[in-house]
């Protein structure tokens, strides 16, 4: 062997070893669009349990997943944490995550509640019914969401925007049980009775609901709980006034669906280099303590079997859910946008 070759060699030998060091440590990096205490504890106790180290980058959900797309193979994230299939579906189609059959998740967590082609899996399911003024609004007069739309209504409904996720897979579920122009007819008659324009986030429509601005809203259960669990009297009483109705709980075909749910959910990074670590830890996140933890601080509903929901949950009530494959929300992601356009839905 010549100096030239010698050196070549051992820097290959070296690069090669090096590689192998990196991949040897016992590592996984999350990018999570979860708030850092939703979500930190949990991966403290992991890496506690394992001696897998856990690298945390958590930002806006459409910055991650820009980022994942910008990166590409460069990328050091092994697992894409986020909330709303809505989001799940479209890193899935910007070709970001890669499919892996889990065959402990997928024991444990309902087909509905993971992509079918092994993309993503959800890890924690939240509901979003009708939220009314308890004062105002004689429950007897909530039967579904389509009802919304009747006159009744008129000025008496706040909605956060058409450009959240969350109202879009509301509208792409509502498209899968009714069809495309009871959709658009259900959404234009409910957007004709706003009491104002969409702004802000869920806990907006709750305050603005407990104020008076409008008496019903339409917003994800964890929000009211949070209110109901703040140290905050003003939080506090902003949450007396308010209580769940479930939707579509009875009557004839679509109208007895059940409530609109969804998850947040977890992801491989297609271009993550730490397999058996990001493995360990989605099945840690399925697993029975983790959903209790998260069932608990973040007032979500478990997606196993057997894990208690905590009281503010408890207190809103057992309902009915909606029974769809939640992954047809992405996929019905572009047509629902379409239709709350086309409504007026600001
Ligand atoms: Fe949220």
């Amino acid at each position: 062997m010549n100096l030239i070759n010698k050196l070549i060699f051992s820097t290959f030998t070296a690069g090669f070893l090096c590689v192998n060091v990196a991949q040897a440590a016992d590592v996984v990096n999350v990018y999570s669009a979860r708030k850092e205490a939703l979500i930190k504890p949990l991966l403290d106790e992991f890496s506690a349990s394992t001696g897998i180290e856990v690298n945390l980058v958590t930002g806006n959900a459409d910055a991650l997943l820009k980022r994942l797309q910008v990166e590409g193979s460069a990328t050091e994230a092994d697992i894409f944490i986020t909330s709303d299939v809505g989001r799940l579906h479209r890193a899935k189609e910007a070709g970001v995550l890669k499919a892996v059959a889990l065959p402990v998740l997928e024991a444990s967590i309902p087909q509905a509640l993971r992509d079918s082609e092994h993309y993503w899996y959800g890890l924690t399911l939240r509901a979003r019914p009708i939220i009314y003024a308890k004062d105002r609004v004689d429950v007897g007069q909530l039967t579904t969401y389509e009802a919304l739309a009747q006159a009744q209504w008129q000025g008496r409904i706040c909605l956060r925007s058409s450009q959240n996720v969350y109202n879009q897979s509301l509208v792409a579920a509502a498209i899968h049980a009714l069809g495309d122009e009871t959709t658009q007819s259900w959404i234009e008659g409910m957007v004709n009775n706003l009491a104002k324009s969409p702004s802000g986030g869920d806990t907006d429509q709750l305050k603005a609901v407990a104020a008076g601005v409008c008496d019903v809203t339409i917003a994800n259960t964890y929000y009211l709980a949070r209110l109901i669990n703040s140290s905050k009297p003003e939080d506090q009483a902003v949450a007396n006034k308010l209580a769940v109705f479930w939707p579509n709980q009875k009557g004839e075909g679509a109208a007895n669906r059940g409530a609109h749910v969804n998850v947040s959910g977890a992801a491989f990074t297609k271009y993550g280099k730490h397999y058996n670590e990001a493995q360990a830890l989605l099945e840690y996140l399925a697993s029975a303590p983790a959903q209790a933890w998260y069932a608990k601080i973040n007032n979500e509903y478990p997606v196993v079997d057997g894990v208690e929901v905590s009281q503010a949950l408890k207190g809103f009530g057992d309902y009915k859910m909606d029974p769809i494959d939640l992954e047809i929300l992405g996929l019905n992601n572009r047509q629902a946008i379409k239709l709350m356009d086309r409504a007026g839905w600001k």
